[in-house]
Parts: C-alpha cells; structure tokens; sequence
C-alpha cells in the first residue's frame, strides 16, 4: 500500500489508519476530520493547520539531545538556542514556541528592526535575544533599550562600521550596554540550495585581519569585558554534516585564539541554523544525512576537543535552529477543484467502416492485450502512434484517424500499467508520465510554497483520506493561479499517484506537509491570492480543540492593502449597476448585495460541497 513516504519524511508524527492519515499524538484524530469541521464552519479555500505540539516536540528534541550529549561527554559549556524570526513571524507560531520554550529560556533571533521588536516584547523570563543582519544606529539604539529593559540581549557586529555605530551610541547612553557578538566569515562553504552564507565572499562576517582591530577597538575604548560571542552561519538545510564540522574546526581555533588575544569575557560560540530536516518521499531522495543525535555529539566533541588542545575553556554553545524547530508544525490541506483529465474512454473512439491499417491494428492491440504481452503490445502501440502522427503530418491519415489513434493508445497504456501494476518496472514509471491526471487544486503555489517555485524544493504531498485504497493516476499538480509556473508535473524519479475521484459525489483534499519554515513570509501575493485561512490544533486526550481561526483576508481587505481607494472602488461598482440599462430596477438591488458579498469574502475558489 503506498503510505507517501510518510515513514521518510513523517518522524513519527503522522501514522495512516482505517483509511486516514492522522496525528500520532493522544486523541490522534484525522487530518481530514479537523478539515471537515473547519469547513462546516462555512470556511473555504485551503486550509493552514499549525500543531504547536510538534513545535514543543522539535524544541524538546534540540535541548534534550545536547543536555544527553553534554552530559555523556563531560561538556562543562552551557547550551543555548534562539529561534530566528525570518523563519516565520506569524503570531500563532511565535506564541506558541515561546510558550513551549519557556523551561529551557529558548530565546528569539532579530534580523530587522520589526523583528527586534517582535522579540523584545515576546521574550519571557530573560531568554537570550541575538539581533543578526545589518543595523543602522536606530536598530543598535533598540538593542540598548532592550538591554535598559533587563533583556539578556546580544548584538552580533557584521562588519567594522558597526561596532563603530556601537560606539556612538555608548557615548550617548553609557549606563547599560547591551553583550556585543562577532560574526566570523568562515573559510568553510556551506552546501545545498542555501550555500551563500557562509564562505570567505559570503554577505556578512568580519575577516581575520578584521577580528583582530575589532578586539583592538573594544580594547581601546573600554568595552572589551562586553564581548561575549562569536557567530557564524553557514547557511539553511545543511544535507552533510561534513560541511559543519569545517565550519566548527575553524570556528573552534578562532575562538581560542581569541581568547588568548585578550577577550576574556568571550564565553559563548553561536553556530547558526543549518540543522536539515528529512522533505523526501522516496528512499533514493532522501536529503537529511545526519540525526540531530549526531549533531549535538559532533559539535560538543569536536568543541571539547579544541579547546582542550589550546587550553582553554570549553565554551557556552549557541544555535539558531529555525527550519528544525518550525517545518513540522503547519500542514497545508488544500481541496481538488478539478480533474483536467485527458478524458479518454473508449466512448471517445470513432471508428470508420474502413480505416487505416495501423490503427486496425492498434485497435487489434488494445481487444487482445493481456498480462503476458502486455508489455511487448505497449511498446507496439507507442510504435504506431508515432508513425501515425507522422503520417497525419505528411497528409495522409485524417483528424479522426489521428483522434482514434490518441485514443487507442492511451487505452492500452491505461491497460497495460493495470495489467503491470504488480511488476514494478521502472519504464512504467516513465510511461505514467504520457497519461497523467492533471489535478487542479484550490491554492496558490507562489503563496503557500514560494520554494518549490523558486528552488525546486520538494514538500511532502499525500491524500487526507482514501488511503486504504491504491492510488493508480500518476498526477501533476495545478495550482489556480493564471501562470503556467503554478505546476508540479509528474516526476517519474518522485512520482505522485492520486486516486480516481468524482469530485460529483465527493470531496478530495490534498495535504502539503513541512512548510512551516520560510514558505509563509516567501509567500507572493501572486493574482491576490493571500495567506490562507489558518487555525491552530490543540490536540488532548479526549479530542482536540481549533484556536485562533483566522480567515483568509476579504478581497476588501486585499485591495486597501494595495492602497486603493475602497470607498471609491464600491460606489463606482454600485454606480455602474445602478446605471446599466441592461438589469431591472428589481434585480439591481439584489446585484448590489452579492457584490458586497464579494468584497468581504476571500478570493479563493468555492468547491460546490
Ligand atoms: C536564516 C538564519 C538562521 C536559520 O537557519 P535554519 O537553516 O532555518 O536553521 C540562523 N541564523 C542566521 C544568522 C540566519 O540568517
């Protein structure tokens, strides 16, 4: 039975049962039985479900598996983690992570001035803050406030000129000064679709010769006891854990020899995000190559080992785990608006009296195709379309000779990988290709997964429900927005397979899996078509409860955003009805209030159930 990988790419948080896929957690309801109740509260469109227990699960994950390698290794170093905002910044997930984090003091990561303020009115109980990125002095002068407020903030310095803005600002306000951090340009490159943080022509991070008239600067003026952290970033989805630990050998030795120049107060080492999770659905594409088991075990060994040889004291660590901590948490259920099939039956043959002889014989092909030629009549059938086509081509065979033969052989095609399904043979695969079911569903690729339009990323996609029955139609995936870019075709090296449904007779929803990193702010706004309808899923022992429900906007809403004149955009659509000499006074009025409907409703479609 095809489970769509969710062994792969699923952790445990997901199991298939009586047909369903559903949370492996408590109640563990189905996917589909949440989406249903959702709807029956007159939601439409696609649907955003955040699982905070799977954000509590991620950050319990990171703090458990350093607080076990610290122990096992004798790490005298505390361990500390951030969560960078740019990640996602949506509220119903920042909430709930501080609320999971609370325990372990699981602070916030600021790269902009909104985000710093999201963290310094976010942050509980003195978890740390980190403010990355370019600053200006308003953006350093919020970091002195925040540390005037009593918040255990760090400011990490990208270049010189910044420290000369701290400067500045010290010479203002003395009395409290918040921890300095720098960012080091490693040697070491990352690797993956996200490569460009680190490596020495990356974007942010002083040079050697830099870290060295840094300290000189602190020293001179007085600051040195506030430098307390060194920071890199090698960048997101590290596949191959190789990668990071150059980085950490590199980083370990600038550390050392920071300390032995004289930063006394430097204690803490900040690795970055980078840490990957597992998007495949099919063995052979599996991207994360290292557990988090590893990772923790990697970076507190090879830091003990370092330091011990340049004697001196292991460091407090420091990660921005951003993808980890959040991708697990929001599911995209979205609904299938309709099957585009190639919509060939055998109703759709028209045969002649007399016809030419290549399509009496693939007509011959398709009545006595069995399973033990089945293979050898396919590839006869690919044959004589070709030839066909060519002759339609040349003039010697007409459109309904052309129809009958595209008929014909997707017929046999449909029937030879019936009759094959058990062989599993890799041509099939690619042959799937030339009879996919094109599935039109009621989202905005460019909205809810920016990365697989951009990057080529994949994300795991599998039915809510059906799931006891085997899916036969190899898919593509169409989203509803007019660009022919809104598409993920049939990949014979990841294939999709979807079940025959009459969307008549009932519904048929889509589940897109691991976009809780990065795809909601990415999002574009693409024809209109904005954040979806979200809800967060409390799930407990006896159920779950839906919280904060948030419509998708009303297209009202969308058009003020873009800075339209509303007021004038609905008197000018009430005034063009009111003078259309085309409708009757009677209707008019009924018009007028289906386009106010309109305006306060979202933009996405509306499936008839
Ligand atoms: C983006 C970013 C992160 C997060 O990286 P993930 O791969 O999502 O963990 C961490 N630190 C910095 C400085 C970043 O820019």
């Amino acid at each position: 039975m095809n489970n769509y990988g969710v062994d792969i790419w699923g952790d445990n948080n997901f199991l298939i049962e009586e047909s369903f896929v559903k949370l492996n957690y408590k109640s563990k309801p189905s996917l589909y039985q949440i989406v249903k109740e959702i709807r029956d509260q007159g939601k439409r469109g696609p649907l955003l479900l955040r699982f905070p227990h799977l954000i509590k699960k991620q950050i319990d994950n990171i703090y458990q598996n350093f607080e076990r390698a610290s122990t096992e290794l004798h790490y005298k170093g505390k361990f500390q983690a951030v969560f960078p905002l740019k990640v996602n910044q949506f509220p119903s997930l920042v909430n709930a992570l501080v609320e999971a984090g609370e325990q372990y003091h699981y602070g916030l990561e600021a790269g902009s001035k909104a985000e710093l303020l999201i963290a310094m009115s976010h942050t509980k109980n003195s978890a740390p803050i980190t403010v990355n990125g370019f600053k200006d002095k308003e953006m350093i002068e919020l970091g002195f406030i925040s540390a005037q407020m009593g918040q255990d903030i760090t400011i990490t310095i990208e270049g010189i000129n910044e420290l000369e803005t701290i400067l500045e600002v010290v010479q203002e306000q003395p009395d409290v000064i918040p921890a300095i951090g720098l960012r080091i340009k490693l040697h070491s490159l990352g690797v993956g679709l996200w490569a460009k943080s680190g490596g020495i022509n990356s974007k942010f991070g002083l040079t050697s010769t830099e870290l060295i008239k840094a300290i000189e600067l602190l020293k001179s003026s007085n600051l040195l006891h506030k430098f307390t952290m060194i920071h890199f970033h090698i960048g997101s989805q590290i596949t191959d854990i190789g990668f990071l630990k150059k980085a950490i050998r590199e980083a370990g030795n600038i550390y050392a020899d920071l300390v032995k120049l004289g930063a006394f107060n430097l204690g803490t080492i900040n690795l970055g995000g980078g840490l990957a999770i597992e998007y495949a659905q099919h063995k052979n594409n599996c991207e994360a190559k290292y557990s988090l088991r590893e990772y923790a075990n990697d970076i507190i060994f090879m830091l003990s080992t370092i330091v011990k040889s340049k004697k001196v004291q292991e460091p407090n660590i420091m990660i921005e785990s951003g993808r980890y901590v959040s991708a697990s948490h929001a599911v995209l259920v979205a609904p299938v608006f309709e099957l585009v099939s190639e919509g060939y039956i055998e109703n759709d043959l028209n045969l002649k009296e007399i016809n030419p002889p290549l399509i009496t014989e693939l007509h011959e092909l398709y009545q006595y195709i069995n399973t033990n030629n089945a293979l050898e009549y396919l590839h006869d059938a690919l044959d004589h379309l070709n030839s066909l086509l060519t002759l339609f081509d040349l003039g010697y065979v007409d459109l309904q000779d052309r129809s009958n033969s595209e008929v014909l052989t997707h017929l046999i095609i449909k029937k030879s990988i019936y009759l094959l399904q058990d062989k599993n043979l890799e041509e099939l695969l690619h042959i799937q290709d030339m009879i996919q079911e094109k599935y039109l569903i009621n989202f905005s690729m460019f909205q809810s997964m920016p990365d697989f339009w951009g990057l080529n990323q994949h994300f795991p996609v599998m039915p809510l429900a059906k799931l006891d029955q085997k899916p036969t139609r190899s898919a593509s995936l169409w989203d509803i927005t007019c660009d022919s870019d809104g598409e993920i075709g049939f990949n014979a090296k990841n294939p999709l397979f979807l079940h025959s449904i009459d969307l008549s007779k009932e519904e048929y929803f889509l589940g897109f899996f691991l976009i809780g990193a990065y795809q909601e702010v990415l999002g574009m706004d693409h024809n209109l078509f904005v954040h979806p309808t979200e809800a967060t899923i409390e799930i407990n022992s006896n159920g779950y409860e839906i919280k904060n429900l948030t419509e998708s906007s009303s297209i009202i809403d969308i058009l003020d955003d873009l800075n339209y004149d509303t007021t004038q955009v609905r008197e000018t659509l009430i005034e063009n009805i009111n003078k259309s000499s085309l409708i009757s006074i009677t209707l008019k009025e009924k018009i007028i209030n289906r386009i106010a409907i309109f305006l306060e409703e979202n933009g996405y479609l509306k499936t008839v159930k």
